[in-house]
């Protein structure tokens, strides 16, 4: 029997920052390593989804290799055919699929997504595009071309993977079995462990997340910051005139962060690490600690990425495109019998 598959992608609009390596790649990646000998893994670039946002053009397409290749500087095996990485672009049945799929996924439905809701709020223009509306059903298609069961997704994805199951299940009822349901939430949970979600937040402002904004620099460490000026943003993260440590994500949220950034960095648990600092007057002998984990950790994975075999990572996307390609066409091929286009 063929194995079960697990999908999983990340955006890719720009550099990473901290949190995202810690609390999206490094995740991805244990997962993938945790799960290879018995499930199917495929790890897609959504690149279609990124014009979603505002993205740089004219760096587009070295980005999405620059990040790629940063999941193998984070630990991705490269030589492991249950392991596959391709580009949604690359795959035209990602598009096709969603031009299908659209006619079964109703207009009351997508509208009521939040994140729709939520971002098209955020974009203060006038020009809110259909590809945001849109692409709940293009994540659908990602999903249900690979007969994945496993998709892990965070709080705001939920509502898009309850849409693919609804999609698969509307599609199914109507045209008999076609498409592999996914998992329930429930037992997606199950699955993975229901860990809470880790949340890096601004070295500026610990109130919000670390983010990739130009508003601040000092706030987020870029992956590929310098050590020494990771090192220094470290040094000058805001914190509290408490004057003693302490766990305390309301009134001492910028000291949280710097403690539950060295249990991730450290591999500690939160208590040891509490332990360790919790009643300390000065917060500078916390930073240091903290200085020196991120100084070392950018360091290891620049240093990596450097050396990482650029032909042969383009070789495996190639190969495993080519994977994905085929894999699809039968999917889509499937569903066009179903519906009437294909004999
Ligand atoms: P984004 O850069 O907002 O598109 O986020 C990509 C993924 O990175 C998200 O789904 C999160 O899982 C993760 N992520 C982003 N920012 C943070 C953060 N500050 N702390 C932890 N994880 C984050």
């Amino acid at each position: 029997m063929a194995k079960s598959t697990i999908l999983t992608g990340l955006r890719t609009n720009a550099d990473y920052h901290l949190g995202n390596y810690l609390g999206a790649i490094l995740p991805m990646v244990q997962m993938a390593r945790k799960h290879s000998s018995d499930y199917q893994i495929n790890m897609f670039i959504p690149d279609l989804h990124s014009f979603t946002t505002p993205i740089d053009f004219d760096t587009f397409y070295e980005q999405s290799i620059r990040n790629l290749k940063v999941f193998f500087a984070a630990g991705l095996p490269l030589d492991n055919e249950n392991v596959r990485v391709y580009r949604q672009s690359h795959v035209t049945a990602h598009s096709e699929m969603t031009v299908i799929l659209n006619n079964f996924t109703s207009f009351g439905q997508l509208s009521r997504m939040v994140e729709f809701k939520e971002k098209r709020e955020r974009i203060d223009e006038e020009f809110v595009s259909v590809g945001l509306f849109d692409y709940p059903v293009l994540m659908a298609s990602d999903i249900l071309l690979y007969d994945a069961e496993y998709v892990p997704v965070g709080d705001d994805q939920r509502q898009h993977l309850e849409l693919a199951r609804d999609i698969a299940e509307r599609f199914n009822n109507r045209f008999g079995e076609t498409f592999v349901v996914p998992k329930t939430i429930k037992q997606q949970a199950e699955f993975f462990g229901i860990e809470e979600p880790l949340r890096i937040m601004s070295l500026q402002n610990p109130d919000k997340k670390m983010s990739k904004s130009i508003d601040d620099p000092n706030g987020t460490i870029m992956l590929f910051d310098e050590p020494s000026v990771a090192r220094k943003k470290v040094m000058s993260a805001v914190t509290d005139s408490v004057g003693s440590v302490n766990f305390d994500r309301v009134n001492q949220p910028g000291i949280t962060n710097l403690l539950i950034l060295l249990a991730v960095l450290c591999g500690k648990s939160q208590e040891e690490v509490n332990k360790e600092f919790t009643g300390m007057s000065q917060y500078g002998e916390l930073k240091n600690a903290v200085a020196d984990q991120v100084e070392l950790l950018l360091e290891g994975v620049q240093k990596t990425f450097a050396e990482l075999d650029d032909v042969r990572i383009m070789e495996k996307l190639g190969q495993d495109e080519l994977y994905a390609n085929e894999y699809s066409q039968k999917t889509l091929l499937k569903v066009q019998k179903a519906i009437g286009l294909r004999k």
